[in-house]
């Protein structure tokens, strides 16, 4: 900080990760812009400018954006990828077209959100309807910049609210060419607000604002934490908590039917955004009898993925966001080794490329129990491999975690993969597949992997809106 007052303004340094060179500065978000743009917020929202609007008319300005980020699909590809260090292949065929699809999906949900009467005798009608909060704000990770901030953008604004938007500090860029383009599909100023900023200004003045009705923050179980405290210390706004994870991959006895298809999504599993991904299946436990055979063919195929530069489209592992994460994987894995786990490929070999946080694929076995890679998500490309004897272990080693955002489970047998599916607590369980599900399906942490609500689907509307009872006598 350069003063202590609340209007002095830093300034946010977008470097990228594999050059270690400034692409841009931008100007971060002091406590007071964020008051400034909630009461701007709150008088657009009273003005009815978006909030009266049909919604037929909303989703017809969201169609628009949808289609004008179809059109700058490369451009805002090339942001993630340069800000984030995300390989561009990534950025091309997941974030970019997901996130489009997640503003085209809720624009089009935008007229089918239905309130209830409820079930009253003749003297009364009971209407319960779905109203926007008003000011909503949304915090986001640097991890996936253009495709969480779409999850927020699409359900918030169809249903109405003004929304305030902070990106991760080390990915503003995307985020501001949305809300360009929804200026340009023809959204009212002050309905959407991005606020570039430090998460301990801009963040916490968000959760702080006395006029922001509901926060939907995306991040670290750390930093969910604070959010969470903060709104309590202030006006109770809606807090929903989308966080970190450490989610298993079960393999039963007879996973290796899937073959290479197994493999390959164990790795995207493992390293799709260099392990720096909520959802990254950290943990394999795979079942002892095919233990050898698999820990051979995923750390063969691990070794022969491309490490180098995000912008070549071959690439398929890119450097870690900063040399700080760099030094916080390596040493949880130097920790491991010198508490006797065996390292099958990775720690730090040479052949990295010289600049960059580079960090290779890495998998690990023989883990003492309790130790930080085991434990801890690394948000990096670290696989653990546990082995297991019975169905019952094998589900207490999943669980075995103060997370609960996701798992995968293969198996044959359909019973087994049921009483696994209901067994692992997590918000969403794939069988024979790594998968978050589509954009119809709620996406949600349990235990310390999310707090009050989820994302995508129609379930998404509800941290963004409230029920209101209607109540009428009749005589
Ligand atoms: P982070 O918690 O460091 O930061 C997330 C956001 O919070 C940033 O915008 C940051 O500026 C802001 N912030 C920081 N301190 C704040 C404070 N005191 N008050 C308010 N806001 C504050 O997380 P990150 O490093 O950007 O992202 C990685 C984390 O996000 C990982 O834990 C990952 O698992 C998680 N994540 C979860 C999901 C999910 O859907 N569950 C998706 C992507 C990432």
């Amino acid at each position: 900080m350069s003063g202590t007052s609340t209007d002095t303004r830093e300034t946010l340094r977008v470097v990228n990760p594999t050059t270690g060179e400034l692409i841009t500065t931008v100007p971060a978000a002091s406590a007071d812009d964020v008051a400034r743009a909630a009461e701007q917020a709150h008088r657009v929202f009273e003005s009815g400018v978006w909030s009266g609007r049909p919604p037929r008319e909303r989703a017809a300005v969201l169609l628009r954006l949808a289609d004008l980020m179809e059109r700058d699909a490369e451009f805002l590809a090339g942001l993630d990828s340069e800000d984030a260090g995300k390989p561009i292949t990534e950025c091309r065929t997941g974030d970019v077209p997901g996130a489009i699809e997640s503003i085209r999906w809720f624009a089009e949900a935008a007229d089918k959100v239905f309130g209830r009467v409820a079930p009253t005798g003749h003297d009364s009608l009971g209407l319960v309807s779905r109203e926007p909060v008003g000011v909503a704000a949304a915090i986001l990770p640097w991890n996936y910049p253009l495709a969480m901030a779409a999850w927020k953008v699409g359900p918030a604004l169809v249903a109405g609210n003004c929304l305030l938007l902070k990106p991760a500090e080390a990915t503003p860029r995307s985020t501001l060419h949305l809300a360009a383009l929804a200026t340009e599909a023809g959204l009212p100023d002050g309905v959407l607000t991005v606020l570039p900023g430090l998460g301990p200004v801009t963040g916490t003045a968000l959760a702080r604002d006395p006029l922001v009705r509901a926060l939907s923050f995306t991040g670290s179980t750390a930093t969910g934490r604070r959010v969470l405290a903060a709104a309590a210390e202030t006006n109770f706004k809606r807090v929903s908590l989308e966080m970190g994870g450490k989610s298993p991959q079960v393999l039963m006895a007879d996973a290796l039917a899937y073959g290479d298809d197994l493999i390959d999504n164990m790795i995207e599993a493992a390293f799709l955004t260099m392990g720096q991904n909520c959802t990254a299946g950290s943990r394999v436990l795979v079942h002892h009898s095919i233990a050898e055979e698999v820990l051979h063919r995923f750390t063969t195929a691990a070794k022969g993925l491309v490490i180098g530069d995000p912008a070549d489209p071959r690439t398929q592992v890119g450097p870690l966001i900063t040399t700080t994460a760099l030094d916080r994987v390596s040493a949880a894995v130097e920790a491991a080794r010198s508490a006797g786990a065996h390292i099958h490929t990775g720690g730090l070999p040479p052949g990295l490329p010289e600049h960059g946080a580079y960090y290779p694929p890495t998998v690990i076995s023989r883990v003492p129990a309790g130790s930080d890679v085991l434990t801890k998500e690394l948000f990096g490309p670290v696989v653990t491999v546990e082995t297991f004897e019975s169905e019952d272990e094998a589900v207490r080693r999943a669980n075995a975690t103060e997370y609960g955002l996701a798992a995968s489970v293969w198996t044959r047998d359909l019973d087994t993969a049921v009483r696994l599916a209901r067994a692992i607590e997590a918000g969403v369980v794939s069988v024979n597949s790594y998968s978050e599900g589509d954009i119809t399906t709620p996406f949600g942490g349990w235990k310390q992997s999310g707090f009050g609500g989820v994302e995508k689907s129609m379930d998404a509307f509800a941290q963004w809106t409230r029920e209101k009872t209607i109540w009428i006598h009749t005589r």
